[in-house]
């Protein structure tokens, strides 16, 4: 991103970059702005993103991760995602990780689902095994990019199939994305693996690109009280 020269232990991206990354601290807080994100839609446990789509930074790493066929920056960032929140307990119960998935012909179009690859490096940060067999996406819906808020829960409705609703049964689900909008389909996601009994969520994101908020990490309960 600055092309720089990488040092000894950089991966992908430098020490400086990464800092640039604003973090949101969201797993700092019960009941923080993201997870209010879903509480009208889906009943979740919790969610988190690691840091905020703005800036020149955000938009760029993304890009490359997902566009430019380099899917292990995909896996990097989310190891050491998962290594930063794993010490608030975030992880604790979860039982298996699922990506939302790509439309096939998406996938191949691009070479690869980047969601899949942030769950493979949580996975590797945490142990919990990732799945891709329980649900997939049956609609290659348009890019939600250009749409509004409800257009944005119309494009998705209907658009995933629960193939294996027994290996999620009585489960904790951890859903992971790219980056986190209006939520719409990572909702519709959640919606459709409910069809198994007894199934718990709870979601995580890289980026978070809705409105802005702000959690000091040094006192996150104050979050609260302004709320
Ligand atoms: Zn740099």
């Amino acid at each position: 991103m600055c092309n720089h020269r990488l040092a000894g232990n950089d991966k992908y991206i430098c020490v400086d970059c990464l800092m640039q990354l604003q973090r949101t601290h969201s797993h700092l807080v019960d009941e923080n702005p993201i997870e209010k994100v879903f509480w009208y839609h889906t009943p979740i446990e919790k969610a988190v993103s690691w840091f905020f789509y703005e800036g020149e930074q955000s938009r760029h790493i993304l890009y490359e991760m997902k566009y430019h066929n380099r899917p292990n920056i995909g896996k990097y960032l989310g190891s050491i995602m998962a290594e930063d929140i794993k010490s608030s307990n975030y992880f604790d119960g979860i039982d298996i990780i699922v990506p939302v998935p790509l439309h096939w012909k998406r996938r191949i179009k691009r070479g690869y689902n980047q969601s899949y690859y942030i769950a493979k490096g949580i996975s590797e940060a945490t142990g919990i095994p990732v799945n891709t067999k329980i649900i997939k996406r049956i609609v290659n819906n348009p890019t939600q990019t250009h749409l509004s808020h409800s257009e944005r829960q119309n494009n998705v409705n209907g658009i995933f199939k629960l193939k294996k609703p027994e290996l999620i049964e009585g489960k904790h689900v951890l859903l992971v994305d790219d980056v986190i909008t209006t939520g719409a389909t990572t909702i519709e996601c959640a919606k459709s693996m409910m069809k198994a009994p007894d199934v718990r969520f709870s979601i995580i994101s890289l980026a978070y690109a809705g409105p802005h908020f702000y959690i000091n990490p040094d006192n996150p309960s104050a979050y609260n009280q302004l709320a």
